[in-house]
């Protein structure tokens, strides 16, 4: 299966794509995951994507889109996977179609998760990651570790991102409705597109999004 997930930062992207991945059995490609990768292993690419994503700006399509296609040609993604946070802009949504059409592959559909504006700034203060493992995540009230700054999985450290703050989250959402909003409507043009809310448990909305890849709704 090729998966899509489309949705504003917050929406808890990252959460559920883990644990779709893992249900369906493909491996979770997240692009803010590869950059994050890059930054702390301290490679040029790190360092250029990162003077992008501290401003909450895209990081641009060249470096992006050469970051994705590489990653989607490992072996673990020869049948399938699950995309979170690309494309993120219409030029590279047709950069992907071109090279899914000319390996013969097309896309299953598209997941859209929905969350409202208040709820997204709420979730994003207090979001906090594990270094060790990026799909460890939790939240300072509604998810909080045993013990203050540690991982409950695995012991790694929690912090919060450099582009958690307010103003930085502000500006996400303003180049998310601006750049990525519009790939829904092209993904819609095509069919792809299941709109799911992104309200409610984490397992609640786990399984909210596998009823609906298995009803075909976005086959
Ligand atoms: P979120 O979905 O919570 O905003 P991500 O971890 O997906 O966070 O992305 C963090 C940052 O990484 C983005 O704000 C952007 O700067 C950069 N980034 C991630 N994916 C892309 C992409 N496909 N194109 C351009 N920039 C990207």
């Amino acid at each position: 299966m090729r998966i899509v997930l489309v949705g504003p930062p917050g929406a808890g992207k990252g959460t559920q794509a883990a644990l779709l991945a893992e249900n369906l059995g493909i491996p979770h490609i997240s692009t803010g995951d590869l950059f994050r990768a890059n930054i702390s292993q301290g490679t040029e690419l790190g360092r250029e994507a990162q003077r992008y994503m501290r401003e909450g700006n895209l990081v641009p399509d060249e470096i992006t889109v050469g970051m994705a296609t590489e990653r989607m040609a490992q072996p673990d993604a020869e049948d399938g996977f699950l995309l979170d946070g690309f494309p993120r802009n219409i030029a590279q949504a047709r950069s992907l179609d071109k090279q899914l059409e000319e390996a013969g592959l097309a896309l299953d559909g598209v997941l859209d998760l929905e969350v409202p504006e208040e709820e997204v700034v709420r979730r994003i203060a207090g979001r906090r990651m594990c270094r060790k493992d990026s799909s460890h995540i939790f939240h300072a009230e509604y998810s909080k570790p045993a013990v203050e700054d540690v991982c409950d999985v695995c012991g790694g450290e929690l912090y919060q991102r450099e582009d958690d703050s307010e103003e930085t989250v502000r500006k996400r959402l303003e180049v998310y409705h601006q750049e990525t909003e519009p790939i829904i409507d092209y993904y819609r043009e095509q069919g792809l597109v299941v709109t799911l809310s992104a309200l409610g448990a984490v397992p609640e909305v786990t399984q909210r999004a596998l009823a609906a890849l298995r009803s075909g709704d976005a086959a």
